[in-house]
């Protein structure tokens, strides 16, 4: 069997800036947030079902999804929530799978935020996680999206904790240096990745 890595870090961690360099070394990286996307796309039955549920006014003018419109709605009503997820969860999950399965790299990654939260991780066989102090993910969030810090800082408050995530780790990225010092992380981590997908297969 093909090796599958999960990746994850709270907001701002450098998942992304991590994962670039991952693919720069020509490993494929299936993006769990953009199979949510992928599944709400006009034309997909999710986006339908959403469209009758809620009522065309979550539609855009272009046809699709109005995110932030939805995620006021459900962040509102518990039921939505719910209704919305029992939808989603299920056909975010067979998109990964079968992103996962056309992969043939050498291993595959699956970058997650919610890797831990969710049956995400039960695809995959390793994790990594992301990290960097608290102060820094606001920093950073802060300086990429010019968030409030209070609104980064709920964000994470809802996130899993940052220990309760580097307890779940098998390997642990520092992304609290450099990107120099992040690409060196990788680089040594892409090669004992490499060493364990030879082993799997043999
Ligand atoms: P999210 O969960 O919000 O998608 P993420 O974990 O993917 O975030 P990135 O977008 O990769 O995080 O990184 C957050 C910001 O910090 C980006 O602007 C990125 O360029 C920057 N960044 C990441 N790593 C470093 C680093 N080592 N040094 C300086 N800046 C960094």
């Amino acid at each position: 069997m093909a090796l599958i890595v999960g990746i994850t870090g709270g907001i701002g961690s450098g998942k992304t800036a991590a994962t670039d360099l991952f693919a720069a070394r020509g490993i494929t990286i299936v993006d769990a947030d953009l199979a949510s996307r992928i599944i709400m796309e006009p034309g997909k039955p999710a986006l339908d079902a959403v469209a009758k549920h809620f009522g065309d006014h979550l539609l855009l003018p272009d046809g699709t999804l109005d995110r932030a419109a939805l995620r006021a709605r459900v962040f509102a009503n518990d039921d939505d929530r719910l209704w919305l997820e029992s939808l989603t969860h299920p056909l975010i999950g067979k998109e990964i799978s079968e992103q996962l399965a056309a992969s043939d790299s050498a291993y595959t990654m699956l970058s997650s935020p919610l890797l831990l939260e969710t049956g995400q991780h039960g695809s995959t066989d390793y994790t990594i996680v992301v990290d960097v102090p608290e102060a820094m993910q606001v920093a950073r969030t802060m300086a990429r999206d010019n968030n409030y810090e209070e609104q980064v800082r709920r964000i994470i408050a809802a996130q899993m904790s940052r220990q309760d995530r580097l307890a779940r780790a098998d390997r642990v990225i520092d992304n609290s240096g450099t990107l120099v010092e992040l690409k060196e992380q990788v680089a040594r981590i892409h090669e004992e990745l490499l060493q364990r997908a030879t082993a799997a297969e043999g």
